[in-house]
């Protein structure tokens, strides 16, 4: 268990008839940046709450960096949290508020100030330290909250939609503050915008009314390893490739104007690829683009299309 993040056996929560979570099970592995992906309602925000012991369970067990259920005396300074609306004390300026989280996270008053500045630079306000929060747009505000998760390096980060109300451009430099988390921390992101998810986790899973329905890496759940997706020209007869494929010991099917090719299981796709390609050009097949693997969106679309029996939530 040493290399998981978090542990979550049997999670249950119900708020009056509502079943938020029924029976969760899931396993973050250390080091990684997982994107928690859900429907309205999937229970990702009561996940996120009971494991930094704002919410209690109902039944079920939580191991926060090998050390139990969240406790304030053994997991201080060891993990960040990014609720989902974060209010900040309006009337303080963004540089002490920031610190004054720094020094919650158990950092002296001189680190917690350095690390304050640090943190405005990299979320791209360092400019707007004297300002009060009240004064910041929304998506500022979004940015010095993204920002309090992270001060102190906290060894479990939580971030429920980091990214609601950023515009495009701010959208990708959090991906690139979050990237440069990669490894030395472990980050757990929800968010709607699955491409963004996809752009930055390499571990993901998904939720449906209070279960955990899939979850890996993202390589594996999207097929990124093992499979090829081919966008052949419109009018083509895809399904006479078929066999010439499946001579050259390749499993193929046809979707449409795609091809979808999977290999042998750690063969990897540069070695699929090389196998693959040939084939087609010497079949002359008029080849359009070439993927690895279906992306997230079309992958969590796939995985809805036959939910698990359970509970409606409310
Ligand atoms: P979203 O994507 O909309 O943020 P979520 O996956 O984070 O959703 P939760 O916020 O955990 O889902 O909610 C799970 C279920 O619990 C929903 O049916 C919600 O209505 C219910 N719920 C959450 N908090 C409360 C509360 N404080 N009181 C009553 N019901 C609640």
């Amino acid at each position: 268990m040493a290399d998981l993040a978090l542990r979550i056996r049997g999670l249950r929560r119900r708020y009056g008839a509502t079943v938020a979570l029924d029976g969760l099970d899931l396993d973050v592995p250390r080091g990684v940046i997982c994107g928690l992906v859900g429907p309205n309602g999937a229970g990702k925000t009561t996940t996120m709450g009971i494991v930094a012991g704002l919410i209690r369970p109902d039944a079920g067990t939580v191991d926060v960096l090998g050390e139990g259920p969240f406790d304030p005396t053994r997991h201080a300074g060891r993990v960040g949290l990014l609720p989902q609306d974060c209010a900040m004390p309006a009337s303080l300026p963004v540089g002490e508020v920031l610190a004054y989280y720094g020094r919650l996270q158990g950092l002296s008053t001189s680190m917690a100030r350095r690390a304050a500045d640090r943190l405005l630079d990299e979320v791209d306000l360092a400019d707007r330290a004297g300002q009060r929060i009240g004064q910041l747009s929304h998506g500022m505000r979004r940015r010095v909250a993204v920002a309090q998760a992270l001060i102190g390096d906290p060894e479990l980060v939580l971030l429920d939609e980091p990214t609601s109300g950023l515009d495009p451009h701010l959208v990708v430099r959090m991906r690139a503050l979050l990237r440069t988390r990669r490894g030395r921390c472990t980050i757990v992101v929800s968010s709607h915008i699955l491409a963004e998810l996809e752009a930055t986790c390499d571990h993901v899973i998904f939720m449906e009314r209070g279960r955990c329905t899939a979850a890996g890496s993202m390589a594996e759940l999207t097929g990124r390893s093992r499979q090829v997706i081919v966008e052949l020209e419109p009018g083509l007869d895809a399904p006479a490739l078929v066999p010439s494929l499946q001579g050259a010991g390749l499993r193929a099917q046809v979707d449409g104007t795609r091809l979808v090719v999977t290999g042998p299981t750690g063969e990897g796709t540069a070695a699929l690829n090389a196998r693959l390609l040939p084939v087609l050009l010497a079949a002359g097949a008029p080849i359009v683009e070439v993927q690895a693997g279906r992306s997230l969106e079309a992958t969590w679309m796939a995985s809805r299309a036959d939910p698990p029996p359970g509970p409606k939530p409310g």
